[in-house]
């Protein structure tokens, strides 16, 4: 009797599902209610799919062959890269979207968004726009942050994702602690200073265990590199996130300028 009933449970759930994607309301140019279509759903799904990949650039037909086995060979021979797929198949990536964009509130009490919201005044009405700020790190050393802008939310994040892969670059981690003085990489080598705009950020070295001392969203940027302990100030218009956001990423460039002996 079980095997019987359980497909017929099955079933109805399934036509309930499908009307449900029929029915969505949809406007003129086959958006639903939270501004998507349909066409924006499925190119989010193809991105990770790298067997279909066919490269376009020499670059790209020298990784999918296998004669390149990492980025570091990249950086040395001085090449572009121009395909995001290349940063794909190298390295194991996380992405994360820093809340650059603020929710409509009075006042100014909108809640932090990742996608800021900008408008256009034309003649035929308001064109908005969407923008976000992209990170995409390894959580081993390589860190890279864009940002993209679209019509809609869902391209634009893509667009941001697929330029902080080809911003990808390596920064040096280390132990300049003097509370701590081992030799694993879990915080960073020295002092450094970065700055954007008015906003100054200042990274320390700290001893194992400190976790990382900064704001939620420095934290994001700090956690892609690897990096686990560390002491940051701030000082500026902090809550201008992106340029915090690229002071940051200008103060971790400044640690590849030093050689340290290993
Ligand atoms: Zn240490």
């Amino acid at each position: 009797m079980e095997n019987e009933t359980e497909p017929l449970l099955i079933e109805p759930k399934a036509i309930l599902a499908e009307d449900k994607e029929v029915h969505r309301r949809r406007d003129s140019r086959g958006r639903d209610s939270r501004g998507r279509n349909k066409e924006s759903y499925k190119r989010f799904d193809e991105e990770k799919n790298l067997d279909g990949w066919i490269p376009k650039t020499e670059l790209g037909k020298d990784v999918k062959a296998g004669k390149i086995k990492s980025v570091d060979e990249i950086f040395e021979s001085g090449r572009k890269i121009l395909e995001a797929e290349i940063v794909d198949s190298l390295l194991d990536l996380k992405s994360d979207l820093l809340n650059v964009g603020q929710s409509k509130g009075k006042f100014g009490g909108g809640k932090r968004r990742a996608f800021k919201q900008t408008q256009k005044k034309t003649k035929e009405g308001n064109v908005p726009t969407f923008s976000v700020l992209a990170v995409v790190g390894n959580e081993q050393g390589y860190i890279g942050m864009a940002y993209g802008r679209a019509k809609e939310t869902l391209p634009a994040r893509e667009k941001a994702i697929r330029k902080a892969k080809l911003n990808i670059q390596k920064i040096q981690r280390g132990c300049g602690s003097y509370d701590c003085s081992c030799k694993e990489p879990h915080s960073i080598p020295m002092r450094v200073q970065g700055k954007c705009s008015s906003v100054t950020v200042k990274l320390m070295p700290a001893p194992q265990g400190t976790g990382l001392v900064a704001g939620d969203q420095l934290k994001k940027i700090l956690k892609l590199v690897g990096i686990k302990d560390i002491y940051t100030k701030t000082s500026g218009t902090v809550r201008t996130t992106l340029n915090t956001a690229k002071a940051c990423v200008d103060a971790l460039e400044k640690l590849n300028d030093v050689q340290f002996k290993k």
